[in-house]
């Protein structure tokens, strides 16, 4: 069956997409999306995304960020009544291949109800804006806001990390920062107050950013159709270790092949790896190099 490139296209023209956020995400969303899939983006009135969680920890997301964003797909397309959704998810953490290093992984899912699967995009991150420090003045205040890029990159004061009474944020400038800070040095007679960067989308550049750019890999996947049905999401589930050593032509650690499945008709094919060269340094052999 010869499968025409642009039939992703059929799945989702002229629909509505419901987009749960009430921190601007379809400002970078919504264009790429409606551009590349010809759906029309909805952003519901009054969606509260903090019920899934809050970075400021007041409440903790239940799940891993794949099941948060699949509770906050459903919950709005519930709510607008619609089939075709798309939930944006954060974490912020160290870096799984590079310890120590602080990363951003941006996670998009596509739900579609009415064909019966869903896709995801994500984007890793190094740049991610993402730090604290316990102040005792305004003007150590004023320091670590200017450091982080503030008013731009967004900032939250409060009393101190762990508790969830007396945090401000939207702190929109200097003026009002150093108030906070002084309000809560001088209230509760603490000695130290605790700043830390605000890493809702809106408020942080960086992620909005990323956020983007997870949109872009969620295309990607979209495009990549199944050979068999023509469904959207034909993408890596599984991959081949194995790549021959170059000199004795034994098997390595290394990756040799990717394997893609349809989620709707199960149909399955082997790809080489796409980062994959054609053997390994001998370095990586077990047998050469133990
Ligand atoms: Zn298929
Ligand atoms: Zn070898």
């Amino acid at each position: 069956m010869k499968i025409d490139p642009e039939s992703y296209r059929e799945f989702f023209a002229g629909r509505t997409l419901v987009l749960g956020t009430k921190h601007k995400k379809e400002d970078v969303i919504a264009p790429i999306l409606e551009r590349e899939l010809g759906v029309r983006v909805v952003v519901p009135d009054n969606f509260d995304t903090d019920q899934f969680g809050t970075f400021t920890r007041e409440i903790a997301r239940t799940g891993n960020q794949l099941e948060a964003a699949r509770r906050k797909a459903a919950a709005a397309m519930e709510l607008l009544g619609a089939d075709l959704s798309l939930a944006s998810e954060g974490s912020f953490g160290p870096h799984p291949d590079i310890p120590f290093i602080p990363s951003n992984l941006e996670l998009v899912l596509l739900v579609d109800r009415k064909h019966g699967f869903e896709i995801r995009g994500h984007h890793r991150s190094e740049e991610a804006n993402a730090a604290s420090a316990s102040v005792s003045s305004v003007a150590e205040a004023r320091q670590f806001a200017e450091k982080i890029g503030f008013p731009g990159q967004g900032l939250v004061v409060r009393r101190d990390e762990h508790r969830n009474q007396d945090i401000f944020k939207d702190i929109s400038s200097y003026e009002e920062l150093e108030e906070k800070v002084s309000y809560l040095l001088s209230k509760f007679l603490v000695h130290k107050v605790y700043l830390e960067t605000d890493l809702r989308a809106h408020a942080n550049p960086l992620r909005m950013k990323n956020i983007g750019l997870a949109a872009e890999d969620l295309i990607k996947n979209i495009k990549s159709t199944c050979p068999e049905c023509a469904t959207p999401g034909f993408v890596i589930v599984d991959t081949v270790r194995g790549l021959p050593c170059q000199l004795c032509g034994q098997e390595t650690d290394l990756a040799l092949a990717v394997i893609r499945e349809c989620q709707k008709c199960g149909s399955r094919r082997r790809d080489p790896h796409p980062e994959a060269k054609t053997s390994a340094d001998p370095v990586m052999c077990g047998y050469c190099n133990p």
